[in-house]
């Protein structure tokens, strides 16, 4: 299954597995399960039909870029 991260100011710690998740207001990115581990994203509360929203913070893509950079 793919999954998606979003683009932009806000990030979420949170991976979405619904491309059409209304969490991913720009473009989705695609997110690799390695930098799910390394960032121990979780998986969307909306995606998983949980809740309405779902905890973003900054800084998520700043983190996820430095982990690229292995
Ligand atoms: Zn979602």
């Amino acid at each position: 299954m793919t999954k998606w991260v979003k683009r932009g100011q806000k990030q979420c710690n949170v991976f979405h597995t619904n491309k059409d998740c209304r969490q991913l207001k720009r473009e989705p990115i695609k997110a690799t399960q390695r930098d799910i581990d390394i960032l121990e994203l979780s998986e969307c509360k909306v995606c998983a039909g949980e809740a309405d929203y779902s905890p973003c913070d900054r800084g998520y893509y700043e983190a996820l870029k430095e982990a690229a950079d292995d």
